[in-house]
């Protein structure tokens, strides 16, 4: 089974593309309305260094979030290929996958709790 990072950016990925855009443009834009009333050779180098570290968070927050929707498609994937089986804990005694009911027996052909119907071991196989 495939180690997966715990992401998730739902909560801070506004903040984050905020802090980008920031960056990226807010600063630079300061800047540039300063330079127009005051000249200074250093405000060019703090433009550009602003609006290169903005692109950089937002790249790397995009890099980041793709890890993230590939590892959801991934798990997602699984999940649905497997939900509709059995998954055997011990002596006839199974784990629904749809749900987690583990009063499963080997004789169930549906789970009693969520109704999901249990795909044989044939048909499991055909599939495969
Ligand atoms: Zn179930």
């Amino acid at each position: 089974m495939k180690k997966f990072r715990k992401i998730n950016s739902i909560g801070y990925g506004t903040k984050v593309i905020g802090i980008g855009f920031v960056f990226l443009l807010i600063i630079p834009g300061i800047i540039r309305i300063l330079s127009c009333f005051h000249s200074w050779s250093g405000y060019v180098p703090i433009m550009k260094g602003s609006f290169y570290l903005g692109v950089a968070i937002l790249l790397l927050f995009g890099i980041w979030l793709g890890i993230e929707l590939t590892q959801d498609r991934y798990i997602n994937r699984y999940y649905e290929k497997h939900k509709n089986e059995k998954i055997p804990l011990g002596e006839n005694h199974y784990e629904c996958q749809a749900c987690g009911n583990r009063l499963v027996t080997g004789e169930d052909e549906s789970c009693r709790v969520c109704g999901i119907k249990f795909r044989s071991n044939e048909q499991k196989n055909r599939n495969e």
